[in-house]
């Protein structure tokens, strides 16, 4: 099933954060399934690129797995990559990165408001590393299995997280893996 796409998994700083992953990209690949079935759409067709295009463009009428499921189809007609995967100076992978969080989030049953959302920006980050600084990618990284699981940090929870990210280095930022991890590097400063 995701045959295709890139497997990225053994690049993720924990194995609680690739599970997480893992478990979000089969849930792309099931929604997108999903949608061509109710279309009668082809796998592999160009009639399966034009419907991308059009998710892709109307994110808000879409739940945000199926555009990111469309956008991991579409290649961008600029630099070639995969549409939103771009080098940072692409400017319509940039617009499309930034369209994509227009997409409807519904929270799952039984979690507080605003866990789908949480997921969904934490999930768009791992998987786009590149356009965020270490100190944003380790936060949202650190958070994902968590929200998966259904949690949801407190606002003055995510501020103490936060507090105890920035007196890390860039460098470390990228290779800690547990929250337990930072708080002990941070005890030294
Ligand atoms: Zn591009």
């Amino acid at each position: 099933m995701l045959g295709g796409m890139i497997d990225h998994r053994w690049t993720w700083r924990s194995p609680a954060l690739a599970r997480a992953i893992g478990a979000l990209e089969a849930e792309l690949e099931l929604a997108w399934a999903r949608l061509l079935a109710e279309l009668d759409v082809a796998p592999g067709s160009s009639e399966e690129t034009a419907l991308g295009w059009l998710v892709a463009d109307s994110p808000d009428e879409h739940d945000w797995r199926v555009v990111d499921a469309a956008l991991d189809r579409l290649t961008c007609p600029f630099c070639a990559a995969t549409l939103t995967r771009g080098p940072a100076t692409c400017h319509r992978c940039a617009l499309y990165h930034g369209m994509r969080f227009a997409a409807r989030e519904t929270d799952r049953p039984n979690v507080p408001p605003g866990n789908e959302h949480a997921i969904r920006v934490s999930f768009a980050v791992a998987r786009n590393r590149a356009r965020y600084t270490p100190r944003a990618r380790v936060g949202y990284e650190l958070l994902l299995p968590g929200l998966v699981a259904g949690e949801l940090p407190t606002t003055a929870q995510a501020q103490a997280a936060k507090a105890l990210i920035n007196k890390l280095t860039p460098e470390e930022c990228d290779q800690i893996a547990t929250l337990a991890e930072v708080e002990a590097l941070a005890r030294t400063r």
